[in-house]
């Protein structure tokens, strides 16, 4: 039994599967979601529902937030029934959202004049390692605060890595993401490369993943290329919402703006709520 007592805000793909984990390993969790129907399966599993934010920061030690992007942060922390509305010595609120370093920056000087604890903690891993327990956390905090925090990191990943204070770890976070843009707008453009010389997407996946150019999310996007069928898992909107943040933090890179482009178009067909493999449906379209 853990003895800390967690509130959580923001059930969405991510938040969902991460609360499941806290609860099954013995965290007394009460969540917040806008939308209320999202919170019935963690209920149904043993949480708890407050009213608002603000009733998290009475009831909890510590307030995990899992939301968009940096407004509906600021929101979820800002609102007159929000998690600042008071202060709160000795509580820690950790957000997990992936938001720019410079409003990481922001909510930390904001806790810190409501004597509240803050942690950057974004997270390296979409929803399957988010139920497997599986994530990478980046954490950007003082050393005490990842002290206190590692036994909630133990359970939601399989590593969390400490990069310095908070900001960082949002920059960090950004820097996994364009990657990530870097590797899917690859796969998409090798595999319709070579679909249009005769070689079968099927096969093409084959040559990919038996070989160096293989890694864990080519094999991890195949199965959605194979079936062209792209639920959100990262929906391609959040993507679009990093390399923007990369961007505006100084990313000014030769393929940065390509990338952009590219994905910020796919978003502006109607992509914007598929999972982010959808680029390759956008490019598709185009050849
Ligand atoms: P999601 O499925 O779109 O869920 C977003 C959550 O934010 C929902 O709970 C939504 O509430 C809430 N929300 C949005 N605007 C709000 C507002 N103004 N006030 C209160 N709540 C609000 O997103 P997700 O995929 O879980 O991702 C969450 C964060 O993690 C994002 O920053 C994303 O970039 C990052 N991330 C995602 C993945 C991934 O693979 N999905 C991986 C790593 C990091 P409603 O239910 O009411 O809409």
């Amino acid at each position: 039994m853990n003895t800390l007592k967690l509130g959580w805000v923001g059930l969405g793909n991510m938040g969902n599967p991460m609360v499941m984990n806290l609860l099954k390993a013995g965290f007394e969790v009460t969540v917040f979601n806008r939308t209320k129907d999202k919170e019935a399966p963690l209920i149904e599993a043993g949480a708890t529902t407050a009213n608002s934010p603000q009733e998290l920061m009475e009831k909890c030690d510590v307030v995990i937030t899992m939301l968009s992007n940096d407004a509906a942060v600021k929101e979820v922390f800002e609102s007159p029934t929000g998690l600042l509305s008071k202060e709160y010595p000795t509580k820690v609120i950790i957000n997990m959202s992936t938001v720019s370093p410079e409003t990481s920056r922001y909510l930390a000087s904001s806790c810190s004049t409501h004597n509240v604890h803050f942690i950057d903690a974004p997270v390296s891993g979409s929803v399957k390692p988010a139920q497997d327990g599986t994530l990478v956390i980046l954490v950007g905090s003082s050393t005490t605060d990842y002290e206190l925090a590692k036994p909630i990191f133990d359970v939601l990943g399989k590593t969390a890595i400490h990069v310095g204070e908070a900001g960082v770890a949002s920059s960090a976070k950004l820097a996994i993401n364009y990657l990530l843009g870097l590797n899917l707008q690859g796969l998409a453009e090798t595999v319709l490369f070579a679909e249009s010389n005769g070689v079968s997407k099927e096969d093409m996946l084959n040559i990919i993943n038996a070989g160096a150019c293989g890694n864990g999310i080519t094999n991890i996007k195949a199965p959605s290329i194979l079936n062209d069928s792209y639920p959100a898992a990262f929906a391609l909107k959040h993507l679009v919402k990093d390399l923007r943040l990369a961007k505006e933090a100084g990313l000014d890179s030769p393929l940065i703006h390509p990338l952009f482009n590219s994905y910020a178009a796919a978003e502006k067909e109607g992509l914007g709520d598929q999972d982010v493999m959808a680029i390759l449906s956008s490019l598709k379209h185009k050849q």
